[in-house]
């Protein structure tokens, strides 16, 4: 009868500390500040952590749930947009292979930063970046060679490179108006249309012609008497004008619109959407 007892104890005992352990990992998947732990095992690492985007699978609730909590563009979308929005989210992370250069790999890492592209290229039909099937991060300004500088962000080759920590401020801070996500995306919209023969927006690079052409009289206003939207960076290379053009334009659509009518719209025709006008101006993709 005892031996029963001691069995029957150490049988609740054993489901109590299984639940509990269950409990303790889900809840430790989740720090203070909301990043949701890529990798569990922390302590045996290698850096870089490598992640094929295949391999994923994030589920929907998550995508969800992550995008709802830092993304809101994501959040000012219809259902029916939301619903577009996390299945072409799904397919670019599917294409691509994410190296996380720090020991610390997090869920809104890929699923951020494949976002921020799916946000710029939501109103076109290809929105894959094929070319770039790379995206690199780091978890701060990191070193470019050739020439020897620092930087937050850039494209090179078939690679996206973005810093983490300048990538989250340009969403968390709204009164500025950098996003080097949206900086860097756009060169790769622009160099996938341009400088590859894979993937072309016939339309996106019709309609470039005409943002060249309005974008080229603004931007030699610009650099004889800035009103204070472009930085001195964009004012020197045309190039990232037109980056620092689509940052402005998600950032501040109404300063923009407010001071280069005619550029807002073009972005707007460029890109098939209208920030200021959604959703009564629906996407028509
Ligand atoms: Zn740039």
């Amino acid at each position: 009868m005892i031996v029963w007892i001691v069995l029957i104890i150490l049988v609740i005992a054993s489901i109590w500390q299984l639940t509990r352990s269950v409990r303790l990992t889900l809840t430790d998947s989740t720090d203070q500040q909301g990043h949701d732990k890529l990798s569990q095992e922390e302590a045996h690492i290698k850096c870089p952590l490598v992640y094929n985007g295949n391999e994923l699978e994030f589920p929907d609730d998550v995508l969800n749930a992550v995008l709802t909590r830092h993304f809101p563009y994501y959040n000012r979308l219809l259902d029916i947009d939301r619903e577009k929005f996390i299945s072409r989210l799904k397919k670019f992370i599917d294409t691509k292979i994410f190296i996380i250069h720090d020991k610390k790999g997090y869920r809104e890492m890929p699923i951020l930063i494949s976002a921020a592209a799916i946000q710029l290229t939501f109103g076109l039909k290809k929105y894959l970046l094929s070319h770039f099937n790379i995206i690199q991060i780091f978890p701060e300004a990191f070193v470019g060679l050739e020439p020897f500088r620092i930087l937050i962000g850039n494209v090179t080759g078939n690679t996206i490179n973005i810093a983490w920590k300048q990538f989250l401020e340009g969403y968390k801070n709204k009164y500025e108006l950098q996003n080097v996500g949206l900086h860097e995306m756009a060169h790769a919209l622009y160099y996938q249309n341009f400088e590859t023969a894979m993937s072309i927006d016939k339309d996106f690079k019709d309609t470039f012609r005409k943002f060249n052409s309005i974008g080229d009289k603004i931007y030699n206003v610009e650099k004889v008497l800035t009103i204070g939207l472009y930085s001195e960076y964009a004012i020197k290379d045309f190039q990232e004008f037109w980056a620092e053009s689509i940052e402005i334009y998600f950032k501040s659509p109404d300063r923009l619109n407010l001071h280069y009518p005619e550029l807002y719209q073009v972005l707007c025709d460029l890109l098939n959407q209208d920030p200021l006008n959604y959703p009564n101006h629906l996407f028509k993709v």
